[in-house]
């Protein structure tokens, strides 16, 4: 561990040194946008078990239950604004730090703060839209909400099919994005810098990533509040608030930070 100005310095001089940087982020990133995290005492994500992918299927039942539930989020969802360490990430990749940002979110805020498509990689999919799982049609949250509101809260039905429609998000039990999995190991494969952030590193396959990237010679760096299963296999380990660490790389542009000084 590392004090706080200190690990400032060193993060400005391993993104000096960086042209093919990855960051890996969790939860954590966006705590200080208002999303609580899966582990915050008292949060929804916590107080119901996750409803596996084959009982969504299964059951009308069990559809209906996991919209109310995510129904239930759409105002902290749709109040969300990006956070001091969304904005650095997407500073940091436009000044050629970063090759891009792997996500375990769903909650769109790495867009928001301004990255682009070709430079994210969500491994969890996203839950600010829904996708008919029978035939594939996208469907707005609203249009969801809407039918939820009129049935008195049935399981909401596609629009062209009638089929089950669920939000764009990889449940457990759901198989994994295989192109963005096999993406995600190829950045993490070529990285120079490996920054993993906000992330518990318990979530599999998420968390082989940064030992990938650190077997194939990557720096590897985690900025967490508390200790991750990870640290051990770490270069870096900075134990404190992303943004506050981050705030110093916001207005991150090429020249300041080949400057080496945050
Ligand atoms: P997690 O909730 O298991 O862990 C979050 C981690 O972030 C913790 O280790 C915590 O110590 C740390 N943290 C929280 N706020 C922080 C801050 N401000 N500064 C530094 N560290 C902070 O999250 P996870 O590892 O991402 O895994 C949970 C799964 O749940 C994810 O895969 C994701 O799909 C889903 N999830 C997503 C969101 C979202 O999209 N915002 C929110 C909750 C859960
Ligand atoms: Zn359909």
């Amino acid at each position: 561990m590392t004090e706080l100005s200190d690990a400032q310095r060193e993060l400005a001089r391993l993104f000096a040194d960086s042209h093919d940087g990855i960051a890996l982020t969790g939860a954590g990133i966006s705590t200080e946008s208002g999303i609580p995290d899966f582990r915050s005492p008292g949060g929804l994500w916590t107080r119901n078990k996750p409803i596996p992918f084959d009982a969504f299927c299964a059951s009308a039942e069990a559809r209906a239950e996991s919209w109310r539930r995510r129904l239930a989020m759409e105002d902290v969802f749709a109040a969300a604004r990006p956070s001091t360490g969304h904005k650095a990430l997407t500073a940091l990749t436009q000044a050629g730090v970063l090759r891009g940002v792997i996500t375990q979110n769903i909650d769109n805020l790495h867009q928001d703060a301004g990255l682009v498509p070709a430079r994210l990689i969500e491994i969890h999919g996203n839950t600010r839209y829904a996708t008919c799982i029978d035939c594939g049609l996208y469907h707005s949250i609203d249009s969801v909400a809407e039918s939820f509101a009129q049935s008195g809260g049935q399981a909401p039905e596609c629009l062209s099919c009638r089929g089950r429609v669920k939000t764009a998000t990889i449940s457990f039990g759901q198989a994994m994005p295989e192109h963005a999995m096999t993406l995600a190991v190829q950045w993490a494969q070529a990285a120079d810098l490996f920054l993993c952030l906000g992330s518990s590193l318990t979530v599999y396959p998420a968390a082989n990533l940064p030992l990938i990237a650190a077997r194939s010679g990557a720096t590897l760096v985690i900025i967490n509040r508390e200790e991750t299963p990870l640290d051990g296999y770490a270069d870096l380990v900075v134990r404190a608030e992303i943004g506050e660490v981050l705030a110093p790389f916001v207005d991150t542009g090429p020249d300041l930070l080949r400057s080496g000084n945050p």
